[in-house]
């Protein structure tokens, strides 16, 4: 039986600095990423919910399937047919990333702190715009379960395509449908891979209607050794993402960095029935980082990176 551990923030904390808890364990969504300001697929408002479909370049029978569901842009089919949606939907997201547009938060350093400090096992992230590695994080211990924005491959060969080059084809190629970008093409023409010379060529994210990354499941198998998983800005709707709470030990500890509620359908167990289960509370994934590393007497490791934080960052962390 594993030393008790009081069930919040602090006693977490106090687990951490004992060795009583030694192998942490992370999966992140959305919300690790929004103090970056990083524009939202997904919540009300996001960028699929102002998309108009009338701008893309498309024939009327796909502009009324993104009308009738956005989600299409990302759909595996459609971009078989049409690579135009995905491509000019996307363009600011990838050409952002570029120019590192969006800074990594205090969550995605409060993970680098737990590897500074051996405490980090592997980082499990549904986002894909790679802001976990601008941290210096081992990139072997980043699994990036829905792929990520900053890698490049054909999706009919596989082949892959340096970043920067990708880059300097999608500026050149793909038309701006957001109006911001005076250098982009009128129209846009295809970017067509090197080696099948189909024109398939995208950042790895994954899909809907693609299998995920094998890599997933193979690196959840040592999750059997968790002492502590944390589960940060996500609502925990996604499969298999989401099965990761249930392949933890039973004695694992869980700490819920999310402003509502999530995955009680999946066990996760909220005020006086949990057990093992932490909620951090009605504040942001940032917010509860900052808290943690207070409790953890880490604020030299902010004070050292402060200036490459997002602004909202820097002025959570200015009397620290
Ligand atoms: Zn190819």
């Amino acid at each position: 039986m594993k030393p008790r551990v009081s069930l919040d923030l602090a006693g977490i904390a106090e687990s951490l600095k004992s060795g009583a808890i030694k192998s942490v364990y992370v999966l992140t969504g959305a919300g690790a990423s929004t103090g970056a300001g990083i524009p939202d697929f997904r919540s009300p408002g996001g960028m699929y919910d102002s998309l108009r479909p009338e701008l893309i370049t498309a024939t009327k029978a796909e502009r009324k399937r993104m009308r009738r569901d956005p989600i299409n842009v990302v759909m595996k089919d459609m971009f078989f047919q049409n690579q135009f949606p995905y491509l000019e939907v996307r363009r600011p997201f990838i050409l952002g990333t570029q120019q590192q547009q969006w800074k990594a938060t205090l969550s995605h350093w409060f993970m680098r702190f737990l590897e500074e400090e051996a405490l980090l096992k592997r980082v499990f992230t549904q986002n894909i715009d790679g802001l976990d590695y601008q941290t210096g994080i081992s990139k072997e211990l980043v699994t990036n379960v829905h792929g990520s924005l900053a890698r490049v491959s054909c999706e009919g060969c596989g082949e892959e395509m340096p970043f920067d080059d990708f880059c300097a084809k999608v500026r050149t190629n793909v038309k701006d449908i957001y109006k911001t970008d005076p250098s982009a093409p009128a129209e846009s023409s295809n970017i067509n891979c090197p080696r099948c010379n189909r024109p398939l060529v995208k950042p790895n994210t994954v899909l809907f209607g693609s299998s995920l990354p094998t890599e997933f499941f193979e690196q959840t198998a040592d999750l059997e050794q968790a002492d502590l998983l944390i589960v940060a800005g996500t609502s925990l709707v996604v499969s298999p993402a989401n099965a990761v709470v249930q392949m933890v030990p039973r004695d694992c500890v869980r700490l819920i960095v999310n402003k509502e509620t999530v995955g009680q359908d999946l066990g996760i167990q909220y005020g006086k029935g949990a057990t093992r289960d932490v909620w951090a509370g009605e504040i942001s994934c940032d917010e509860a980082f900052l808290e943690l590393i207070k409790l953890l007497g880490w604020q030299d490791k902010v004070r050292k990176i402060r200036h490459l934080l997002p602004e909202s960052n820097q002025a959570m962390t200015k009397d620290l």
